[in-house]
């Protein structure tokens, strides 16, 4: 960046959705010199993705933005599924808690609005020292072997910054990925068009979801915790679609597809169309730019995991951007894509086949609707903790019952922060405390409870270290920052 006469930046990550925030707060915490441009003036008020995934929580805590969306969310939301008839059945909430096997803190999805999510990731930027810059446009890219100078709208007049890395994180039309020329493969499901927005609506219980199957597609009406908001979805006709989205003309697909008087809408918020996109970059980094959640994959909403999918792209991609930032080979950024794009493909595939069989089923009997709904998500894939990187590289699982510990009693405990981990279990080696360095790697011994000495000892009280890990005597557990184990030894 030197003599170049702009300002210059170690990363420009362009785009404040949850995607870049996640990044910048990951960067942020690290060290690293960032820049978050942001189109819009004012934050996002729309709810669009409405669950939070248990893999997505564990990256929340671990960047220190986990409490608001906590507090926020709601675990539990039952379905009422609405027959014509006028007769009602409930059913249990859709998303499923991740099966015990995967020991998360987290088990439950929990339903909130983008906007909460988007805020509690703010919040943390801020707290931080990070900043988001508001009204600011990229509309250019030129790169080289050495970084990327991006033209800039700026409330001030246009401007340019050379940055040494560019991720893209602006969303599924994003302007930068055009720019370097990487293509979204893939279709565009002309047919599969849904109204979403948020609205207000009179005399519903908020305590569940609302669904009405019916002859022109189910209408869906989900409670936004800790507002007065529904979020709207119902399938779109483009041959009816009005140039300009109302309330009123939202009022006349709820009466005819929940009948008249069943619902009165009171106020709109928020009204758009989501047009169903199945597409993804077949490369996530050209050179010294790399696309990041919807800027590299776009799929239906089926199963919750457009938002939660790109939150995890930006935690495997910050402490890798990170390191590369401070002199390890870029040959890691490689990295990035060979582990998020088979797990993209993976999502598009499933979310595909969700969201076909959900349609079919939508003007069908309560009864298959009720078990197609029933299986939307499931207590493993969904939840985003039964991802592997490669045929080793699974989630290191918590563990709870650790003793000794002036963090806490939980391994995420330990583990939590921008730092490599290494546990050593029941190992004497004298040499192991000369290996930790504060900002990078963090040494951890752990014990059985018969061999315990004290000192810096943690000791495995309930034996739940040695039940989930499994350990042979003296062995060593590298964890990754983003929690993924990098070796046994
Ligand atoms: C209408 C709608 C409904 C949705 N409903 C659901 C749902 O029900 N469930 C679900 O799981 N997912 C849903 N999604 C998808 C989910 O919202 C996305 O997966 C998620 O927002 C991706 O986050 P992101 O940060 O990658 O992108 P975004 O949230 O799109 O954020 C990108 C940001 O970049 C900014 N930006 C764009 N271009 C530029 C530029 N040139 N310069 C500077 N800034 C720029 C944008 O203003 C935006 O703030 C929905 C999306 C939409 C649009």
């Amino acid at each position: 960046m030197a003599g170049s006469g702009m300002p210059g930046t170690d990363v420009l990550i362009v785009g404040a959705g949850p995607v870049g925030l996640t990044l910048a707060c990951d960067l942020v915490r690290r060290g690293v010199d960032c820049r978050v441009v942001e189109r819009e003036t004012t934050p996002n008020r729309a709810s669009k993705a409405k669950t939070v995934q248990p893999r997505t929580l564990e990256v929340l805590d671990d960047l220190g933005a986990v409490d608001h969306v906590v507090r926020h969310g709601v675990a539990d939301l039952p379905v009422r599924l609405h027959e014509p008839s006028g007769g009602v059945v409930e059913q249990p909430s859709i998303t499923a808690r991740a099966r015990d096997s995967f020991h998360t803190p987290y088990p439950d999805p929990l339903w909130i609005g983008q906007f909460d999510v988007e805020h509690a990731l703010r919040e943390r930027l801020y707290e931080l020292g990070g900043a988001v810059e508001w009204g600011v446009t990229a509309l250019d890219l030129v790169q080289d072997e050495d970084g990327a100078t991006v033209s800039l709208r700026t409330p001030q007049g246009d401007s340019a910054v050379r940055a040494r890395y560019v991720v893209a994180a602006d969303g599924g039309k994003s302007a930068v990925r055009q720019l370097i020329g990487v293509p979204l493969e893939g279709e565009t499901n002309e047919e599969q068009r849904w109204y979403i927005g948020d609205v207000t609506a009179g005399g519903l219980d908020r305590t569940r979801m609302h669904v009405w199957p019916s002859d022109g597609g189910m209408l869906i009406l989900t409670p936004l915790p800790h507002s007065d908001l529904w979020q709207i979805q119902t399938p779109a006709d483009p041959a009816t679609q009005p140039a300009t989205l109302t309330r009123e003309f939202y009022q006349r697909l709820v009466d005819e597809r929940a009948g008249a008087g069943a619902v009165t809408l009171t106020s709109a918020d928020w009204l758009s169309v989501y047009r169903v996109n199945v597409r993804m970059a077949e490369d996530y980094r050209k050179g010294r730019v790399l696309l990041a959640g919807d800027a590299a994959h776009v799929h239906s909403p089926a199963g919750g995991q457009g938002m939660n999918t790109g939150i995890q792209d930006a935690y495997n991609l910050g402490w890798k951007l990170a390191a590369v930032t401070r002199g390890a080979s870029p040959v890691l950024l490689d990295s990035y894509g060979a582990e998020r794009i088979p797990v993209a493909r993976k999502v598009l595939a499933l979310s595909t086949e969700k969201i076909d069989r959900t349609t079919e089923q939508a003007t069908g009997d309560v009864a298959s609707l009720s078990a197609t709904l029933g299986e939307i998500t499931d207590d493993a894939t969904t939840t985003g903790l039964a991802v592997r990187y490669g045929s080793a590289g699974y989630r290191a699982p918590n563990v709870t019952g650790l003793h000794g510990s002036a963090l806490g009693s939980d391994l995420f405990d330990l583990l939590r922060g921008p730092q490599w981990n290494l546990i050593a279990f029941d190992s004497d080696d004298p040499a192991l405390p000369a290996l930790a360095t504060p900002d990078h790697l963090h040494v951890h011994r752990i014990t059985s409870a018969g061999r315990a000495r004290g000192g810096d000892d943690i000791v495995d009280s309930q034996g739940e270290f040695q039940r989930i890990y499994a350990p042979r005597p003296g062995e060593l557990v590298l964890v990754r920052p983003d929690g993924y184990l990098a070796a046994r030894t």
